[in-house]
């Protein structure tokens, strides 16, 4: 059972969870949150206001956060565990402004700091968590993921690797479950094979909980979020989206990596794995079933399950005679994308030219010089991917051009369709993207 951010912002939130997880008890649950809401930003900004050498300010934005774990423990957990949560959070305090120096200082590698620094948004949610449910006489335990979960040292955005991960799970909860106990663990964080701490990546607690799922052979993942499910498209773009009762993990890992952000990408992978199902639902409407994924789903010929949208893209163009009819000019583009790391969304090519979406343009400049040795290279940056998933696509005729005559006054800047068959993605303006959905689920969905 995940609790995402918005499922532990408050005391209201806490209980809520804790009469949540009350109603598995007799299940055997496995207990992994995010921090609360908004921690980790206010992490990432004080290291970033550290970085610039001001740490007294960087650790004096903190305080307000301090202070919503200290209210909540102070509402929930009774006299006694308020104390020794209070020890553990002058602690992390402590901990905390001596990290935030040494960033200040550079006195280690900045990167290693930071996750370091991030880590302790779930490292005192965790601790929490357990404070409250062990006050509402659920029999729970804190475990330390750093000790579970083991990855490589790519810091900020780690892999784990999963025999050792999966040995370390086992051997670390088994005996606890056979006990009796709810373990709870901070999602998110992990550790390298070094004993460094290391996270996975931006809402990488999806990603925990199903990696600790995958370990276990848990009947089912539960993911406990603000909203009731994986709904036909962002609900904060049409309010009047709807919850799907059913997604396939093909369809869902679609959805997620072209932002759905109710479901980290990587979730899926453990799931499939081990045919784990996965269910989002919604901790402020717990009765409602919310949307299960599943190994397969029905498939209802020319129709469209939903539609995800991520901004702040930039398309390169590659165009070069060379291309024509030569061998090896694919592989001296990727080797670029590769050296650098940059990861490519989506591709599309003609003869002659290459055109391709990034979303993390860290590198693009020392990119885009070595492009320019292959040929031409255009860059436009404020572009958004539009995806629209279903397994209905599969055996679809006419879906593409229904969907591409409702947006016949958009300029469309890529295409994409045939990689993947549950799912046709195209590239627009940024500042098009709310008007393109906003009419797609009319079509799609409200029609109907
Ligand atoms: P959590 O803190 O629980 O991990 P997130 O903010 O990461 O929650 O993800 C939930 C949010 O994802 C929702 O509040 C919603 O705004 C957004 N979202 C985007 N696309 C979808 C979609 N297709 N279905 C459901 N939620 C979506
Ligand atoms: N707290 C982390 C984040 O905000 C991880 C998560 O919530 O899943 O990205
Ligand atoms: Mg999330």
């Amino acid at each position: 059972m995940k609790f995402g951010g918005t499922s532990v912002q408050d005391s209201e939130a806490f209980a809520r969870a804790a009469a949540i997880v009350t109603d598995e008890r007799e299940n055997s649950p496995v207990v992994v949150t995010s921090a609360m809401a908004k921690v980790t930003d206010a992490l990432l900004n004080a290291f970033e206001t550290a970085k610039k050498g001001d740490f007294e300010n960087a650790f004096e934005s903190l305080e307000q956060h301090f202070e919503r774990h200290t209210r909540v423990s102070e509402e929930l957990t009774g006299e006694a565990r308020q104390k020794s949560f209070q020890t553990e959070l002058d602690y992390a305090k402590s901990e905390l402004k001596d990290l935030l120096i040494r960033v200040s200082r550079r006195s280690l590698p900045l990167s290693m700091l930071k996750d370091a620094v991030v880590s302790y948004g779930e490292q005192l949610s965790s601790r929490l968590l357990a404070e409250v449910f062990l006050a509402t006489n659920l029999n729970a335990r804190q475990m330390d993921s750093r000790r579970l979960i083991v990855t490589d040292d790519e810091y900020g955005s780690a892999a784990p690797i999963w025999d050792e991960t999966e040995k370390l799970i086992k051997l670390e909860l088994t005996p606890l479950i056979k006990a009796g106990e709810i373990p709870v663990l901070g999602g998110f964080i992990a550790a390298s094979r070094g004993g460094e701490t290391t996270v996975l990546g931006r809402g990488g607690s999806d990603y925990s909980a199903a990696l600790v799922g995958a370990a276990l052979r848990a009947r089912e993942i539960q993911i406990w979020t603000d909203v009731t499910g994986v709904l036909t498209c962002d609900p904060r773009i049409c309010p009047e989206a709807r919850t799907l009762k059913t997604l396939s993990y093909e369809e869902a890992a679609e959805l997620a990596y072209f932002g759905a952000k109710v479901l980290h990408p990587k979730t899926i992978k453990p799931a499939v794995d081990y045919k784990i199902p996965v269910r989002v639902c919604n901790s402020h409407e717990p009765e409602k079933r919310g949307t299960m994924i599943l190994a397969e789903t029905e498939h209802i010929p020319n129709t469209i399950k939903s539609i995800a949208h991520k901004t702040g893209i930039t398309i390169l163009r590659v165009s070069s005679a060379r291309m024509l009819g030569a061998f090896g000019f694919m592989s001296a583009l990727f080797q670029i994308f590769e050296r650098y790391r940059v990861v490519i969304d989506v591709i599309s090519t003609s003869e002659v030219s290459v055109a391709l979406t990034l979303d993390n343009t860290d590198s693009l400049e020392q990119v885009v010089n070595e492009l320019k040795r292959l040929g031409d290279v255009e860059v436009e940056h404020g572009q958004a991917v539009v995806c629209v998933v279903g397994e209905g696509l599969r055996a679809s005729s006419g879906l593409a051009s229904k969907i591409f005559s409702t947006l016949e006054d958009i300029p469309i800047s890529l295409i994409s369709h045939g990689a993947s068959s549950v799912n046709i993605t195209f590239v627009i303006k940024e500042d098009k993207v709310s008007e393109v959905i906003k009419r797609l689920h009319k079509e799609f969905f409200t029609t109907r």
